[in-house]
């Protein structure tokens, strides 16, 4: 007795659409069953080796058969097939992911979309007005006939289908003058081989077809096989287009743009492999985020082994898609020993020198391509040199880059310290939340008079990052929040210590007032016209402390505050004379300083209230001066 069951709510929405489909690429249809019959098959092959109740078949393939009268094509395979409960879970409703993400275009009438998304089964409903499905898997005890006309049900039934696999019949839909649709041409050999060859032609298990030939007046019928099945990484380079590598991973990697990069590389000798390498235009949406998985694909002499080998692949370069193929790797190793093979673990060494020398090649070649790489992955690099301690610092370093003050083109470190004067003993660098943020900053002052280029800082790990670099080629980092004293000259110093001895008490009382907000009181010999500023310790710097404590459990984190007043400011003249005339109202001053400071530097007041009230005060008392 046949079960009827109803699709699960984005199905029918998904359904719906393929049905009233404005969409001209239906043939695509094609390619999707085909891709999901060369899928079953991988899936048999690799349960077959490790799992006994799965057999594998004499030889894969798929058979494609038209028949006219009944207006019926059918694509058959000796894949794993599905049981009942897959038949309901894979085709009752939208699992996968990219169909997800499909429907959310969508409901954004993102339409243009539509051909970029592997849409999977549904697509069959574009052109057919019934999909029936037979099916035999080698862990169930019976096979099943599914059927379905694509509105808002399906029913199941069983069936004494004996041979594995999956066969899957369209009938086609009336072809309709009204929209110009010739559903008919699917049932000519011609159509069919041309898609094929189209769409199809890499899948590595032969896609067969019976092709009716003309000879010596007859006609005869001959089984054909319509793919080349040689994989795109098996090609001579020479005999590549670009073209046919965009194509291919475009296809392979569900994305919509060309990539930005691609390595094809052959390694033979103590280790034999090809990989396929790819570097994304843009990186997906979850790229910064734990949802990501990175990896590689992985197979053994062109036979699928698996999706995404994390192995394959160091975090720092996880940006990277594509697939190894390695005539070294036993198919017959389960997937926890994949993760121990040494074989693996040498191809990933090979790997990552191998990215890290082209990305390299970039930027001496094509500079160009490669800031538009940084962009899009700078970040994660410099996440790179921050893991483990600094373990891969030294591959990296020379890959990452910074705008600076004097210009807003990436350099990077080794450009920095070929231009700076050898009079200038650090890489100096400043952070903020922005390239105009930073540019305002009192602390740019001194570098301003001094000529130095100054790196910019504003991703949140940059600071962190440069702790474990501590230098490049001996030349330490410094930060321009941090203590001046190798920015001033020594007159420049004997002249503040004149000055804060002089004027000692005024610079006691103001730390009194300030309490336990700063360690010190200083004067500056870095500012030139703002009258203030708040700097940092030695240690955990003002930034370093704001991301700190955006983390859970990291509240009791503190920078060193150093509160700097500018002594040829106005305003220090303003704070001798309130010191000798009213000290009382130095504590006043002192917190409205020190508030200025805060917001100078980007922080929220804690009391705003107050400080409006001081502000308002002050402007009280100056009115009455008048
Ligand atoms: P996707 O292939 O991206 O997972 P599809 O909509 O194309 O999405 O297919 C849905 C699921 O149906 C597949 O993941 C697979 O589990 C199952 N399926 C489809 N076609 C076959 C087939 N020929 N043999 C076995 N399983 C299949
Ligand atoms: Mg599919």
């Amino acid at each position: 007795m046949a079960k009827t069951k109803q699709f699960k709510t984005e199905s029918k929405k998904l359904l719906n659409l393929m049905i009233n489909s404005i969409y001209t690429h239906k043939e695509i249809f094609l390619r999707e069953l085909i891709s999901n019959a060369s899928d079953a098959i991988d899936r048999r092959h690799y349960l077959s080796l490790t799992d006994e109740q799965v057999s594998s078949a004499d030889n894969y393939e798929i058979l494609i058969t038209q028949d006219t009268a009944s207006r019926t094509i059918a694509i058959k395979d000796n894949g794993i097939g599905m049981t009942e409960e897959e038949l309901i879970k894979n085709l009752g409703t939208i699992a996968q992911s990219g169909s997800q993400a499909f429907l959310e275009k969508l409901e954004k009438k993102d339409v243009d979309i539509i051909g970029q998304f592997g849409v999977g089964f549904y697509s069959a409903f574009m052109v057919a007005s019934k999909v029936e499905i037979t099916t035999r898997s080698p862990l169930s005890e019976t096979g099943y006939h599914w059927v379905s006309t694509g509105e808002s049900n399906y029913q199941i039934d069983t069936t004494d289908q004996e041979t594995i696999g999956t066969t899957i019949t369209l009938h086609l839909r009336e072809d309709n003058q009204e929209d110009e649709e010739n559903y008919s041409e699917y049932l000519e050999e011609h159509t069919i081989k041309n898609l094929v060859k189209k769409y199809s032609d890499y899948v590595r298990y032969p896609i067969k077809m019976n092709i009716t030939k003309q000879k010596d007046d007859k006609e005869e019928v001959t089984l054909e096989t319509l793919n080349s099945m040689t994989p795109i990484w098996k090609k001579a380079k020479s005999e590549l287009k670009d073209e046919d590598l965009n194509t291919f991973y475009k296809r392979q990697y569900n994305d919509f743009e060309d990539p930005l990069k691609v390595i094809h590389t052959n390694v033979e000798g103590m280790l034999t492999y090809t990989a396929l390498l790819f570097i994304p235009t843009s990186p997906p949406q979850d790229f910064y985020t734990d949802q990501f998985e990175k990896g590689l694909q992985l197979y053994s002499k062109s036979v699928f082994i698996m999706d995404k080998n994390k192995e394959l692949l160091p975090d720092h370069f996880r940006f990277v898609r594509g697939l190894v193929d390695s005539a070294d790797l036993s198919l017959n190793i389960s997937r926890e020993m994949l993760q121990h093979d040494r074989q693996l673990k040498k191809i990933a060494a090979h790997l990552e020198k191998k990215i890290k020398s082209e990305l390299e090649k970039m930027l001496e070649r094509d500079r160009d391509t490669y800031i538009k790489f940084y962009k899009a992955y700078g970040k994660n690099l410099k996440y790179g040199i921050y893991d483990n301690f600094g373990m891969k610092k030294d591959l990296l370093k020379d890959l990452i880059m910074f705008t600076t003050n004097k210009s807003e083109e990436y350099i990077t470190l080794k450009e920095y310290i070929e231009r700076k004067s050898d009079e200038q003993k650090a890489i100096y660098y400043a952070s903020g939340s922005s390239r105009h943020q930073i540019l305002n900053q009192p602390q740019m002052d001194a570098v301003k008079e001094k000529d130095y280029e100054v790196l910019l800082f504003t991703d949140e790990i940059d600071e962190f990052m440069v702790q474990v670099l501590g230098s490049y080629e001996d030349t330490p980092f410094k930060s321009l929040k941090q203590s001046e004293s190798d920015l001033l000259d020594e007159s420049k110093k004997e002249d503040l210590k004149t000055k804060e001895k002089d004027h000692k008490k005024l610079l006691k009382a103001i730390k009194k007032a300030l309490g336990d907000k700063v360690k010190d009181v200083k004067l500056s010999g870095r500012l030139k016209d703002s009258p203030v500023c708040l700097v940092s310790g030695e240690g955990l710097s003002l930034e370093m402390e704001k991301i700190l404590k955006q983390m859970p459990n990291q509240t009791d984190i503190k920078a060193d505050r150093i509160l700097e007043i500018n002594p040829n400011h106005d305003i220090f003249a303003a704070l001798s004379n309130i010191h000798e005339t009213t000290p009382k109202k130095i504590d006043d001053y002192a917190t409205l300083l020190y508030r200025q400071a805060l917001l100078i530097e980007g922080y929220e007041l804690d009391d705003p209230i107050d400080f409006s009230n001081q502000m308002i005060k002050l402007m009280v008392e100056a009115s009455k001066l008048k």
